[in-house]
C-alpha cells in the first residue's frame, strides 16, 4: 500500500540531492567505531574521535581491547559522552576478542539474525547502531530507523508517531526490494534532507516533497491538506 509512495519519496530525494555515497569510513571497524561515536552527536564530532583514535594507535580491535578505558575516553573526548562511549568501544572490542579471537570478519560473517542479536547483546549497541553496522559494515539489508527517518515519515503521514522501532523498520522493509545499496542510499538521503530542510523547524519553501507532505509549513502555518497522499499511494 505504501510501496509506491515511499519509492517516490526515495526517487525525489535522490533527484534533489544526488547519491550520498555513505557511510564514511574506510574499513568495517572504522564504520562500527563511527556508529558508536555518532550516538547523540554530529558526524563531525564522531569523526574527530575516530581521527584521534587512529592518531593514538587505538583504531584496532587489539588497540581498543588493550588500552585502558581512560585512555580511550581521552581520545574520543570530542565525540561527547566520552566515558560511556569509551566503555562501549571497549565492550565491543572485548566481545570480538573473547568470542571471535579478535577477528572482526568472523563476527561480521555470521548470518544476519545471529549477527544482529550478537550486536544487540553488546553493551551500548541498540537497534539503530546495530542496523547501521549491519547495513554499512556487513552489507546486509537492514533499514536504519533514526530520528531523521521517524520525523520525515511522520510528516509525510506514513507513521502515526507511536510505532516501535521494529514496526517502523517493517514498514520500510516491505516497501522496497532487499537491496543493500538502496537501503543505504535512502537512509543517507533522509539524513541529508533532515539536515538541509526537514529540521525540527522545517524549511519547506523549496522542499521537493512539499506537494505531498502533511506537515508542510507555508507562511509560518502548517497546512492540513493532502495528509493521505503517501499512505494511500
Ligand atoms: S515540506 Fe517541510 S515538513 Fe514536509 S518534508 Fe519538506 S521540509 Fe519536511
Amino acid at each position: 500500500m505504501k510501496r509506491d509512495g515511499l519509492m517516490r519519496v526515495f526517487e525525489t530525494l535522490l533527484e534533489a540531492y544526488g547519491e550520498q555515497g555513505w557511510w564514511p569510513g574506510s574499513s568495517p571497524l572504522e564504520i562500527i567505531v563511527g556508529a558508536i561515536l555518532t550516538q547523540r552527536t554530529t558526524w563531525e564530532n564522531a569523526s574527530r574521535g575516530i581521527e584521534r583514535l587512529a592518531d593514538s594507535g587505538l583504531l584496532s580491535i587489539e588497540g581498543l581491547a588493550r588500552a585502558s578505558e581512560e585512555t580511550v575516553a581521552a581520545a574520543v573526548r570530542p565525540s561527547g559522552c566520552f566515558r560511556s562511549k569509551a566503555r562501549k568501544l571497549k565492550a565491543f572490542a572485548a566481545r570480538v576478542e573473547d568470542r571471535y579471537g579478535g577477528d572482526l570478519d568472523r563476527l561480521l560473517d555470521l548470518p544476519t539474525p545471529a549477527l544482529r542479536q550478537e550486536l544487540l547483546d553488546i553493551y551500548g549497541i541498540g537497534p539503530e547502531t546495530a542496523d547501521a553496522v549491519l547495513l554499512y559494515a556487513a552489507s546486509r539489508p537492514a533499514f536504519v530507523v533514526d530520528a531523521y527517518a521517524r520525523r520525515l515519515l511522520e510528516r509525510l503521514g506514513v507513521l502515526r508517531g507511536e510505532e516501535r522501532y521494529d514496526e517502523v523498520q517493517q514498514v520500510l522493509t516491505e516497501a522496497f526490494p532487499e537491496d543493500v545499496s538502496l537501503f543505504g542510499e535512502f537512509h543517507a538521503l533522509i539524513v541529508r534532507h533532515g539536515k538541509a530542510r526537514c529540521r525540527s523547524r522545517p524549511s519547506c519553501g523549496d522542499c521537493p516533497l512539499a506537494a505531498e507532505c502533511c506537515y508542510v509549513v507555508r507562511e509560518g502555518r502548517r497546512s492540513p491538506w493532502k495528509c493521505a497522499s503517501i499512505v494511500d499511494a
